[in-house]
């Protein structure tokens, strides 16, 4: 399948003036698909699989990007460790301590971000608003996490078509995202990842400036 070189070039002009990231979501797409992105001057992509992105990343230019966005456990961070620019799904302290590990073993700060659970969805990952708070107030007050750069947050809205429901999630992200700044001001910790090829739009407006974009630009997957 073709990517959608006009939907690319729409989005960055959207991205462009408030100065916002682009993370083109290339799970269970070839690398091809990837390589034909990366032609056109793209370098942050976003996968959810280990396994896959290890083949994928032993492949393509070594100048890419790769932001891991999936599901992350413990046993596998060793394997994205040494590469790896941005974990997006960061959810648990057991995570951080076992990231921290790695990290301290390649002598290497991993960036990572602190997701949140704001979906009415009990699938979704995450810490709740009140954890997270918690959470980057033990990061940056304990000196057990020195191999951490705790980069922002990441969060994902409820599946629905109900739009105001979704506005509402990322506003309640935004305000975390606000607060803890304020609380604690950390030049890194400046990214807030939110919205997807369904919902960016209201995520932008909300204050995203971080997307993690799929099927707008491979296609749907199976
Ligand atoms: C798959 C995925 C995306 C991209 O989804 P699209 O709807 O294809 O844009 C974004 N974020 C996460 C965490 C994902 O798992």
């Amino acid at each position: 399948m073709p990517i959608n070189t006009a939907a690319f070039s729409t989005i960055l002009n959207e991205l462009r003036s408030i100065n916002a990231t682009l993370v083109a979501v290339s799970k269970t797409k070839p690398a091809e698909d990837i390589q034909s992105l990366y032609e056109l001057g793209h370098r942050d992509f976003g996968e959810n699989y280990v396994q896959e992105l290890i083949i994928k990343q032993s492949t393509l230019p070594k100048d890419i990007r790769w932001h891991f966005i999936g599901h992350l456990q413990s046993n596998k961070i060793k394997m994205i460790a040494p590469f790896v620019y941005l974990i997006h799904g960061v959810d648990s302290l057991r995570l951080l301590e076992a990231i921290e590990k790695e990290g301290r073993k390649l002598d290497r700060n991993i960036n990572c971000l602190l997701q949140v659970h704001i979906a009415n969805e009990e699938t979704k990952f995450g810490f709740d608003t009140k954890e997270v708070t918690q959470v980057a107030s033990a990061l940056y007050e304990e000196n057990k996490f020195s191999h951490i750069r705790l980069c922002g947050l990441m969060g994902m809205a409820s599946f629905t078509n109900d739009l105001e429901q979704v506005r509402k999630e990322f506003q309640s992200l935004k305000s975390c995202f606000d607060q803890i700044r304020h609380t604690f001001p950390a030049p890194d910790f400046k990214i807030l990842s939110m919205g997807m090829s369904g919902d960016y739009k209201i995520a932008l407006d909300c204050g995203s400036n971080m997307v993690r974009i799929g099927s707008m630009l491979f296609g749907t997957r199976n």
